[in-house]
């Protein structure tokens, strides 16, 4: 075997704490709607004004990020996880190719391999 998935998969449970862990305290600091808060935020962005109350906007942009980011590693995680459970962990999902360890080591979760993963973004 290529890749050491004990490893890998001991590197995920401890990034999908970490990210839950976010998460949470992501969901603490806003409680109220995410949805509501993009379309504000989106409505400012339009009108191209950077106001005085830029920053917090801004801040708050991020953070909105950061919650999307974290629930789509969240999901890759856990499907990088079901991998490993069935023996298709470090294998492209587009190509079928080997995912090179170093890869894997930044992105443990990582579904395609570099080519295919640029390749998506592209498109
Ligand atoms: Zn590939």
């Amino acid at each position: 075997m290529a890749i050491d998935t004990e490893h890998f998969r001991i590197e995920l449970l401890k990034e999908r704490e970490r990210v839950q862990a976010a998460l949470k305290n992501l969901r603490d600091e806003h409680p109220g709607s995410i949805e509501d808060e993009a379309e504000e935020i989106s409505g400012t962005l339009e009108t191209d004004h950077l106001g005085e109350n830029a920053s917090i906007t801004l801040g708050r942009e991020i953070d909105y990020t950061l919650t999307e980011n974290s629930e789509q590693v969240l999901s890759e995680i856990d499907q990088a996880l079901k991998r490993i459970e069935d023996g298709t962990y470090g294998t492209c999902g587009a190509c079928g190719k080997e995912i090179p360890a170093e890869r894997l080591e930044v992105y443990p979760w990582a579904s395609l391999c570099i080519d295919d993963a640029r390749r998506a973004e592209a498109s």
